[in-house]
């Protein structure tokens, strides 16, 4: 091939999702699969919302761009202003746009190591020098990350809870943490598991935004929500930001379907409380499960856990698989020696602690 590409195009590698259901199935000649890979909702979406997309149809028509309903909805619920509003496809989308408003060249953009994949992917490809900060502990190292700023920073990514290992930063040391920020460097504080924090000292960053005009909140109908399949997220700003980074947005990047959907999901907060509830107790059998294992957690507040199993994550992904379970090697996540998994419904999480334990009774080493 003689097309001429971007150069940094040969550095980029596809997103790896996690394993889909009907190939392990194929694969492994299993019945049934359980996936706690991508820590989607394992209760799925409310019933509201459910009745409500199989009634909702008008395909042939143009998705509202502006989402002024849903837009009403979030900025009623999050008790902002619509123009401090800003969706995407996901929030994925919303990084993705953030880059390109922000990031060239002559720039960089300073982040955890590890985290959410998607900040340095879509910084690499607007060119931006990439400055990772090592978690400490398994937290983002706030005082070093704000140390690393210099004159040529944009954006700063603080991924709380974090993805991958679930930890947060609480609201007196991002305060902090926003103190030491230079006033003309983006501060994102990605929030797609907020829904699932128990903490009480979580940061609330939306009152932040009356105080820092540089702070920018990603929040997702992904996750806690259960609307992962139909991409839709957000972001929360100062109006004289979202307005500037707005006309970049593609002008029909929701659909009428993830629109709607959104609306109502925001309007079953009842199913929320729910999920929130189960994932909670859920959680805890886990972690006390683990903790019977010899592995460690990471403080979890989301809807996931990071596991240390004290070997490759590869070989415990590959036995768990085998048996039916698909979870995260923490090899590709910056983990080698955990999984990541999704918390899933009670009987799913039975059956993971049954083949965990059985791999573990048959020795670490062996697969
Ligand atoms: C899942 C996730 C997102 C993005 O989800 P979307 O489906 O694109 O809204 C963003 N950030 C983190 C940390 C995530 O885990």
């Amino acid at each position: 091939m003689k097309m001429k590409m971007k150069p940094v195009v040969n550095q980029l590698r596809p997103y790896e999702p996690g394993k889909p259901i009907e190939d392990v199935k194929a694969e492994y000649g299993l019945d049934k699969v359980i996936k706690l890979a991508s820590n989607e909702n394992p209760y799925g979406s409310s019933q509201a919302v459910q009745k409500r997309l199989t009634e909702a149809s008008t395909p042939q028509l143009y998705p509202d761009g502006h989402a002024s309903v849903l837009r009403r909805a979030v900025a009623n619920h999050l008790q902002v202003e619509e123009g401090q509003l800003l969706f995407g496809a996901g929030s994925d989308e919303v990084i993705l746009l953030l880059c390109r408003a922000m990031l060239t060249e002559d720039t960089n953009t300073v982040m955890a190591t590890p985290t959410f994949s998607q900040y340095k992917h879509n910084a690499l490809i607007e060119g931006a020098e990439i400055i990772e900060v090592p978690l400490k502990d398994g937290f983002h190292d706030l005082p070093a990350m704000a140390e690393a700023i210099d004159e040529k920073t944009r954006i700063v990514w603080v991924c709380n809870p974090n993805n991958p290992s679930g930890t947060y930063n609480n609201a007196d040391d991002f305060s902090a943490f926003m103190e030491r920020v230079p006033s003309d460097v983006l501060v994102v504080s990605d929030e797609a598991y907020a829904e699932y924090v128990e903490a009480d000292d979580y940061p609330d960053t939306l009152s932040l935004l009356k105080s820092y005009d540089n702070l920018f909140i990603l929040r997702t109908f992904s996750k806690m929500y259960g609307l992962a399949g139909l991409r839709i997220g957000y972001g929360v700003g100062v109006k004289d930001f979202v307005s500037k980074v707005e006309p970049l947005r593609p002008p029909f990047n929701t659909t009428t379907l993830a629109q709607t959907a959104a609306i109502t999901a925001l309007e079953t907060q009842t199913f929320v409380a729910d999920c929130h509830r189960n994932n909670l107790h859920e959680k805890k059998k886990l972690e006390s499960f683990f903790r019977d294992q010899d592995c460690y957690c990471y403080p979890s507040e989301t809807n996931f856990i990071l596991v240390d199993v004290g070997v490759s994550g590869d070989d415990v992904f590959q036995a768990l698989i085998r048996r039916g379970i698909i979870v995260r090697s923490g090899e590709a996540l910056g983990f080698p020696h955990c999984i990541r998994i999704s918390i899933g419904t009670e009987n799913e999480n039975e059956q993971l602690m049954t083949a965990f334990a059985e791999w573990n009774a048959h020795g670490k080493m062996k697969v």
